[in-house]
């Protein structure tokens, strides 16, 4: 690991000023992704602005009836706020389903976003990657890519994002709080994430200097049709081979309003906003979820080793749009399940 200097500061203000005074710098948060990233050389900041004592630990109610979740609020403590568990508890499901407690108790949720993709080539210093050094190549197209993208890639990179509760947030359609040099934004969480493109090594949108300070959830949390379906090669502490998280407003057997996204497809959590129209309006049913799991993966691209993928992303859709439906409804799970999506 290379040296570098730490600043300890105190609020918000003094965070995006040590970081914008500092070339080569990096906020440093819960560190369960940055610390991996300085130990094996990936990322070598000359200095950290350490965000421990910013006062950006609550979780608050907001005026519009949503709720506020403040960047330093940890994982655990999100996922298992009382509020979060009974009003958005596909977001409480995402952030239980991903890494271990001792990772939850430590992650932050402005961290969360943050983290970087786990693709193998990007840790490995031997191999070109162009996330990690732009214009080097990429190993993973080539290479061994079964954790690797199907949606949205490039001729550049074809990395997924990471995050379990980045999924949950699109399907809320949260929306993210920063603060820079030039001031406070907010940005929608699907602008929030980049597609690789010809600029790999760019994850988000967030400008020079910028700093998240909390996430926004709306009102509507879909607590009572919602799941989180999480495919992995092994029950704990794996990163989603695919996942699903829904929200639905139904009215009886017909579905009002359809949100659903993927994890573990793409460099992003993945929504397709038509696939989403061609629910609504129609009865909950394993044709009208398969031609909507189709219309996900009508341009996805598969590799050598992932190409499976595809048919595991459609069939996920629909236990996880079939299970949402069913939620507090006279359908039956089952009913679906064994129609053989
Ligand atoms: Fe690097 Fe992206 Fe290729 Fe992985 S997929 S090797 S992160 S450029």
């Amino acid at each position: 690991m290379n040296s570098f200097t730490l600043t300890q500061v105190d609020s918000v203000a003094a965070a995006v000023a040590d970081r914008v005074g500092h070339a080569e710098s990096a906020y440093l948060s819960g560190g369960t992704n940055l610390v991996d990233l300085l130990k094996y050389n990936v990322t070598r900041p000359r200095h950290l602005t350490s965000l421990g004592h910013l006062p950006l630990h609550h979780i608050e109610p907001l005026p519009d009836g949503g709720l506020r979740l403040g960047a330093l609020v940890t994982n655990s403590a999100t996922a298992y706020d009382a509020q979060v568990q009974a009003r958005y508890p596909v977001l409480s499901q995402s952030i239980l389903s991903g890494a271990t407690p001792q990772l939850r108790n430590a992650a932050t949720d402005g961290g969360n976003l943050n983290q970087r993709t786990r693709c193998p080539y990007f840790y490995d210093l031997a191999t070109p990657c162009n996330k990690r050094e732009p214009g080097t190549g990429c190993s993973a197209i080539a290479g061994f890519n079964r954790g690797h993208g199907v949606l949205g890639t490039s001729e550049s990179c074809i990395a997924t994002h990471p995050s379990d509760m980045c999924v949950a947030l699109a399907v809320l359609e949260a929306v993210v709080r920063v603060q820079g040099p030039e001031g406070e934004r907010t940005i929608p969480i699907k602008d929030y994430h980049r597609l690789p493109g010809d600029t790999p090594h760019l994850d988000n949108t967030l400008r020079p200097g910028e700093l998240v300070t909390a996430i926004d959830l709306p009102a509507q949390g879909y607590a009572e049709h919602f799941t989180y379906l999480k495919v992995r090669d092994r029950t704990s502490y794996a990163f989603a081979t695919v996942s699903v998280a829904v929200g639905l407003e139904m009215d009886g057997d017909t579905i009002r309003k359809a949100r659903f996204a993927l994890g573990g497809v793409a460099h992003k959590p993945w929504r397709d906003p038509e696939a989403e129209r061609l629910l609504e309006g129609q009865p909950a049913s394993p044709t009208a979820f398969r031609r909507a799991a189709a219309l996900v993966f009508a341009e996805a691209k598969g590799y050598q080793y992932n190409a499976f993928k595809i048919e595991l992303g459609q069939r996920a859709i629909v236990r996880a749009l079939t299970q949402a439906a069913a939620m507090n409804q006279a359908l039956s799970p089952n009913a679906f399940l064994n129609s053989n999506p």
